[in-house]
């Protein structure tokens, strides 16, 4: 448990920049997923994303050609299997639909507008 201050502490971070933080190259994909989530949560603390659309969030450069490859399906899983195990998205997370854990989002918050992702 966070001490007392840091449970009153809150601090905001823009769609756009977690959009770009998580996309980064050099960030673990399991750090990239719930930052991906963090830009496009809705305020049921869901973030549906499209099919194959991880894929091509968490793509990284060619060592050889720096051509910018989707990642492997076998990639986007091991990364959210590893986000799960360490507490940083909720169990029911897949590549279709990231869910943050309470500790990265207060529900209410977000768009009034809450998708249909899966979950329903
Ligand atoms: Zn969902």
């Amino acid at each position: 448990m966070p001490p007392p201050e840091a449970q009153r502490r809150w601090a905001g971070l823009p769609a756009a920049g977690a959009l770009t933080l998580g996309q980064s190259p050099d960030l673990p994909r399991f750090l990239a997923l719930p930052l991906l989530a963090l830009a496009r949560v809705h305020r049921n603390g869901h973030a549906p994303f499209a099919p194959g659309e991880l894929r091509e969030l968490l793509a990284r450069p060619d060592t050889t050609t720096g051509e910018l490859l989707d990642a492997h399906p076998s990639s986007v899983s091991r990364a959210i299997r590893e986000a799960k195990t360490r507490g940083l998205i909720a169990p029911a997370s897949s590549a279709r639909c990231i869910v943050l854990v309470d500790a990265l989002h207060t529900y209410g918050t977000g768009s009034n507008s809450v998708p249909r992702c899966g979950h329903d």
